[in-house]
């Protein structure tokens, strides 16, 4: 997908973003199931500009990354890895949630028992991703 649109439950925040990737991921780490109340699905996308920059708030949740929400209704809206500049954004938070599909899921060793996707999707450890996708502990993505 190009580009799309998205906003928080109050409409206090909103955002457009470009270059969506359509396949987003789903985590299963500690801090993603606390600030998401479960598994985060998110997903990359370049050039994302906000209104209502002014209700939106961030979270320092790691050296490497900040998490983005809306002060008024607590929606939560981004995952930023600030070394590579790279924002994630939350899936349901877009308005046309239609395109996107599921494509992996990631620290599947965190997952708790009690719910899982349906699918044949690949998934990843923690130590299957990190050594993957991650260098040292700075957030770079390979
Ligand atoms: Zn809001
Ligand atoms: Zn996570």
């Amino acid at each position: 997908m190009s580009a799309a649109s998205g906003k928080c439950l109050c409409g206090a925040v909103s955002f457009t973003a470009e270059a969506v990737k359509t396949r987003h991921h789903a985590c299963h780490c500690g801090m993603c199931r606390r600030w998401a109340g479960g598994a985060l699905l998110a997903t990359a996308v370049e050039g994302v500009r906000f209104q209502g920059e002014e209700n939106l708030a961030t979270y320092r949740s790691s050296d490497w990354a900040e998490r983005g929400f809306c002060k008024r209704c607590g929606t939560n809206l981004f995952y930023h890895l600030i070394p590579a500049g790279q924002y994630m954004m939350c899936v349901g938070s877009f308005d046309d949630p239609t395109a996107f599909k599921l494509a992996s899921e990631i620290f599947v060793d965190h997952r708790p028992e009690g719910y899982g996707f349906t699918g044949d999707l690949p998934q990843y450890t923690e130590a299957e991703f990190m050594a993957k996708y991650v260098t040292g502990g700075d957030g770079k993505t390979k």
